[in-house]
This record gives C-alpha cells, sequence and structure tokens, in this order.
C-alpha cells in the first residue's frame, strides 16, 4: 500500500502562538531601508499573520513583521546582539511578545 500524499499541513511552518494578555509589546518600527545586507535565518508560515522572520545583516539580528496578509507592509524590531534577539524571536513564538 502506498503511503498517503503529503497533506497541506505538511507543508506548514512555524506558528507564533496568539500572544497572551500580558504579553510584552515589541516597539516596531517601520523599515528604514539600511543598505546592510540581511539574511533571513528563520521565518513563521505564511498561513498566519503577522508573519515574523528573523533576520541578520551587519553583525546584529532583528525581526521582522508584517503585520498584514501580502508583504507590503513591514516592520522591524529594534536591531540588537543575535543572543538578545533570539531570546526575542522565541517570546514570538510562544505567545509572550508581539
Ligand atoms: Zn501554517
Amino acid at each position: 500500500m502506498k503511503p498517503p500524499p503529503p497533506s497541506h499541513f505538511d507543508y506548514h511552518g512555524v506558528h507564533a502562538v496568539a500572544p497572551h494578555d500580558r504579553a510584552f509589546r515589541v516597539r516596531w518600527s517601520v523599515a528604514d531601508g539600511r543598505s546592510t545586507l540581511v539574511r533571513v535565518r528563520e521565518h513563521t508560515c505564511m498561513c498566519t499573520y503577522p508573519v515574523y522572520e528573523l533576520c541578520s545583516g551587519g553583525g546584529l539580528s532583528f525581526i521582522r513583521q508584517y503585520p498584514f496578509e501580502g508583504l507590503d507592509e513591514m516592520r522591524e524590531s529594534p536591531w540588537m546582539r543575535a543572543q538578545v534577539t533570539r531570546e526575542l524571536w522565541m517570546r514570538i513564538l510562544t505567545g509572550q511578545a508581539w
């Protein structure tokens, strides 16, 4: 018997949990278009907005947020050390920050 074809859900990535009541609010700012080369290290699943991306560039890291469906509007967290940004990333994924 053949295995079933992969379902839609097999293609889903990580989903950020909905922020809980006392979640920390990130100070998002409109992306300022720094010329630094940015690499996207991780991202959340595109099926749910906001979509988040963990990015690095120029020796720092930050998180991008696409608040609405489509990628027209982009916001950025403060640029921080990789370790600090990674902690914020985990908080976002677990609903402790948004
Ligand atoms: Zn998904």
